[in-house]
């Protein structure tokens, strides 16, 4: 493990709600108010850019991703799904998939900008979201 591993928040622990775990990445939950269905595929490793995985690898990821994006969009039919891999402030591979609705906190901007609105606890709320994702998610 790498020095940087050791001090790695997402080495150390699932990093929320776990949803799916598969041999190389997983799926959790993140606990945002007025965004349900917020999700991070994180790879297991600590790997910090796409280009530093195998073609493989980098295709078996994607598949992950775009797998929950279909299982939220059937569950939620959210106005977009937002796609963003950051790691500024963890350098540890992880996608950001996060369903967007018009009378969110912050639509149409980025939920890192300025709020537009107070978030609302019951809008899309779901049954038990993280059973129907994880059902969805054992298909992979
Ligand atoms: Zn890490």
């Amino acid at each position: 493990m790498t020095i940087e591993a050791m001090a790695c928040e997402l080495c150390e622990r699932d990093g929320g709600g776990l949803i799916w775990r598969g041999g190389d990445c997983r799926v959790i939950r993140v606990d945002e108010p007025g965004y349900p269905g917020y999700c991070r595929v994180i790879w297991n490793a600590h790997v910090r850019e796409m280009t530093d995985l195998a073609a493989p690898e980098r295709a078996r990821f994607m598949h992950v991703v775009f797998t929950l994006e279909a299982a939220l969009r059937e569950l939620l039919r959210p106005e977009k799904i937002n796609l963003a891999s950051l790691g500024n402030v963890t350098p540890h591979l992880h996608w950001h998939v996060i369903p967007r609705f018009r009378d969110d906190p912050h639509f149409p901007n980025p939920i890192w900008g300025a709020p537009m609105r107070q978030p609302d606890p019951q809008a899309h709320a779901p049954g038990d979201l993280a059973a129907a994702l994880s059902e969805r998610l054992s298909r992979l």
